[in-house]
């Protein structure tokens, strides 16, 4: 089956129509700022609770918990490489779409939402994040039977210009 792929601007927090939606997380899986904090702040003190016993995660790796007040099914909490500190950097932000994807494949949903991964306080540049994000998404759709939609959401303009030519989506 063809999987939708598309980019928007936007809040990761305010996608109701999502199954799930992915959190740039930290390795101990607790609020933080950008997208964690956002993250945890809907979803409300539960949510650390829920991913205490998970925690800590490597860079690359993908765990999932319940959304609490998030107006999802699913979190996916994935962390992304510190740009140029966890290396290879490419490879490890890499893993983390592909993790993610196949993580929420093998829980069966079908709609999945993704922030950009490292590009706030891990400095990942977005240009370079946009073409590894695109390489790993394209060449992991074939893997999935049950993803059906993959939505990029950005926070600017610039960011969604930037993964809407690197994703070849508009
Ligand atoms: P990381 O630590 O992985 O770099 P950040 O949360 O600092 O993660 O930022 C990742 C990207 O998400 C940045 O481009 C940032 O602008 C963007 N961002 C921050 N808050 C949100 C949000 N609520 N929804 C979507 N994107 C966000």
């Amino acid at each position: 089956m063809k999987v939708k792929l598309e980019c928007v601007k936007g809040d990761i927090t305010d996608q109701p129509d999502l199954d799930v939606i992915v959190n740039a997380a930290n390795a101990e899986l607790r609020t933080g700022g950008g997208v964690a904090g956002a993250i945890h702040r809907v979803a409300g003190p539960e949510l650390e609770e829920a991913c205490r016993p998970m925690a800590p995660i490597k860079p690359g790796q993908a765990v999932v918990s319940p959304a609490f007040n998030l107006p999802n099914r699913k979190v996916i909490h994935c962390l992304g490489p510190v740009y140029n500190i966890d290396k290879p950097s490419d490879q490890l932000l890499a893993e983390c779409y592909k993790n993610s994807l196949l993580l929420a494949d093998k829980e069966q949903l079908a709609a999945i939402g993704f922030p950009a991964i490292s590009t706030g306080a891990f400095g990942y540049p977005l240009q370079e994040a946009a073409e590894v994000t695109a390489d790993a998404i394209h060449s992991t759709l074939s893997q999935l039977s049950q993803v059906q939609l993959v939505r990029m959401v950005l926070f600017s303009d610039r960011d969604l210009n930037v993964f809407q030519k690197a994703l070849g989506v508009v």
